[in-house]
């Protein structure tokens, strides 16, 4: 049932207002209609005007008789002969309602306290004190079943502790009623909290009857002003550009470097604006810094900054991106205000994971994958200690959990800011040194060579290639000079696989790591040295560089494998589907099979 009063009171007529080329109430109507979950959808309606609207293009409006307080009265007389068993109020201002958010308040009466429960409705995560504080956003506090305690105008619970953990929650307006619920509620009349507040199902609550809460954490747009109609019109209108023109990636790079031997030190400059109020800065760094006492100096921490060394002994797990994320809520109330990640591609990784994992919930597993993340991360900055995997550009952020070794890919995670000092690599063991920048050659042949090659990643990847090439064959190059250049190739590297995807070497490798623990940088060297057959010329190259900085790359790492690490180790290499696509075309295939990839293994 979607009530629908003509005479809002601080946007009069809104539902008649156009949306695209249809009317609020309308596009509402067809929206919950088309989701499917109903058996029938009925606008209530007090206007003639909208009435007519429905009915004239084929929907079912009932006029309601009586005046009434509230949208769940209107509909309360409209159901009051209808044989129904469940009744859900979908606001009429709300056109963008998702299907999912509907399905969870329906699935509260599948749950097992179903019989408890006389309504259920939903709540939606609140983060920023602005709207917290709002009166117009009503707040809602849940037991530990999310039974509703009270509903509220005023920020609910008062947090006077500033540290305790607390979440807060913004009250949507749709309910789902037993009828019966709904009938007793239309009976009873309304008491003083309700209103005071001014919050409808506060009168449930004062008759004492249970209200379950889902969350749901899609957002749309209530029309509640003429400016939410303009932002509504401008969402419709890109929403349909890119239905009808899907064809090329919008990709997103990052907004703000800065390069330059010594930058480093400007970090404090960069961060002042950031800082919000009370909100600190967290540090993720190589526990390899751990000991350096300058390095840690020189970025000055204040107030309730927080520093915490991270070990890149074994690389970044979804576990360990949730830790530290239940670590940082543990000890503040609201989001910091940044992570800065200082590191190699582990730590930068992490530190993308646990930016992105403050602001959505659940654990970080749940997000492995491609365009997975609902919500923008908070401020992170990407210093990168050592060159080649590209992690400070990347898109993703490669970790591994439960069940697959796969990134986190999404507009949100790359940084907000980079910080390029070549001199913070100046530590880097040599052997170190060659396998990751190695990462950095390999993802250049591997996006090169590959079919979704484009002019965009090509002027990267070209560049990348060329400056490894300088770097890493007989040169003259001073080693400040060196380092400089391979960090820039490391950026270009990891501009041209964003825009296009690395290949077999990748694919191969992350079996490695996941049934070995191989880490990324020697685990692309152990496999692209045997992989003549897929890019002859480019292995034959790293070899020279191999042989000329004298680098010895392990062999036989598969010999002993048990038959079932080997079928995992596959699994996990055949699930890199979009690499193998890359690489292969299409037909991927019929060229690798199990029995193709145990024998490649075997060699290596
Ligand atoms: P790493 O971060 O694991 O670091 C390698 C070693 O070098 C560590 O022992 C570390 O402590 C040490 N180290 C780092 N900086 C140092 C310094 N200045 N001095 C001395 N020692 C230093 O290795 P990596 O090769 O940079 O990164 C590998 C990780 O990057 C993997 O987890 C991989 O999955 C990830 N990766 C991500 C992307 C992406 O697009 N996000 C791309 C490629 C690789
Ligand atoms: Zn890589």
């Amino acid at each position: 049932m979607i009530p629908a009063r003509y005479g809002a009171s601080r946007f009069p007529g809104k539902l008649m207002q156009d949306l695209g080329g249809k009317s609020v109430i309308l596009r509402t109507y067809e929206v919950t209609k088309e989701t499917g979950l109903f058996d029938e959808v009925y606008v209530v309606t007090d206007s003639e005007q909208i009435y007519k609207e429905i009915e004239l293009n084929g929907g079912n409006a009932i006029m309601s008789i009586k005046e009434h307080d509230c949208g769940s009265d209107r509909i309360a007389e409209a159901v009051e002969d209808m044989d129904v068993d469940i009744v859900v109020n979908v606001q009429g201002d709300e056109p963008f309602t998702s299907k999912s958010g509907l399905e969870k308040v329906l699935d509260v009466f599948k749950g097992p306290d179903a019989d408890k429960i006389d309504l259920a409705s939903l709540m939606t995560e609140m983060n920023d004190w602005k709207e917290i504080s709002d009166p117009n956003a009503v707040k809602v506090i849940v037991d530990k079943d999310n039974f509703a305690l009270y509903f509220s105008r005023s920020p609910i619970p008062y947090p006077r502790d500033k540290n305790a953990a607390v979440q807060y929650y913004k009250h949507k307006g749709i309910y789902a009623f037993r009828k019966d619920a709904l009938m007793d509620f239309y009976r009873l009349p309304m008491r003083s909290l309700e209103a005071a507040e001014k919050i409808e199902c506060i009168r449930y609550l004062e008759y004492g009857k249970n209200i379950k809460m889902a969350i749901s954490n899609t957002q749309g747009i209530e029309i509640d002003t003429p400016e939410d109609l303009v932002r509504a019109n401008k969402v419709l209108k890109e929403d349909k550009t890119v239905t009808v023109n899907n064809k090329y990636r919008n990709f997103p790079m990052v907004p703000k470097v800065i390069f330059g031997t010594g930058s480093f030190d400007q970090l404090p400059s960069i961060l002042a604006p950031k800082r919000k109020d009370k909100a600190p800065f967290i540090y993720l760094v190589d526990d390899v810094f751990e000991d350096n006492k300058e390095l840690v100096n020189r970025m000055h921490l204040r107030f309730n900054d927080k520093l915490i060394f991270v070990s890149a002994d074994e690389e970044p797990k979804t576990e360990q991106v949730d830790n530290i994320v239940r670590v940082i809520k543990r000890e503040f109330t609201y989001n910091p205000s940044g992570i800065i990640g200082v590191g190699g591609g582990s730590v930068l990784d992490l530190s993308k994971a646990v930016a992105l994992m403050l602001t959505n919930k659940g654990s970080a597993a749940d997000y492995q994958g491609w365009d997975l993340i609902h919500n923008k991360a908070i401020y992170h900055v990407g210093i990168p200690t050592i060159s080649g995997t590209g992690a400070e550009v990347s898109r993703t952020t490669v970790l591994t959990g439960p069940e697959k070794k796969l990134g986190i890919n999404s507009d949100y995670t790359p940084f907000d800011q980079v910080v390029l000092d070549p001199d913070l690599t100046v530590g880097v063991p040599k052997n170190q040194w060659f396998y990751t920048g190695m990462d950095c050659f390999i993802h250049c042949v591997e996006s090169l060579q590959g079919t979704f090659l484009n002019e965009f990643s090509k002027s990267y990847g070209e560049k990348a290639y060329d400056l490894c090439k300088e770097i890493f064959l007989e040169n003259d190059l001073t080693e400040e000079e060196s380092r400089g250049k391979l960090m820039m190739a490391s950026w270009h590297g990891g501009m041209s696989i964003a825009y296009s995807q690395v290949g077999v070497a990748h694919a191969m490798s992350y079996g490695l790591g996941y049934v070995l623990g191989t880490k990324h940088g020697i685990g692309n060297c152990i496999v692209f040295n045997h992989l003549e057959e897929f890019y002859p010329e480019d292995v034959k190259l790293f070899q020279e560089m191999r042989d000329y900085h004298d680098i010895y790359i392990p062999e036989g790492v598969c010999s002993n494998l048990s038959e079932e690490q080997m079928e995992t180790m596959i699994d996990i290499a055949l699930g890199m589907v979009p690499l193998w696509e890359n690489a292969l075309g299409d037909d991927w295939e019929r060229i690798i099979t199990r029995d193709k990839l145990r024998e490649l293994y075997l060699r290596m």
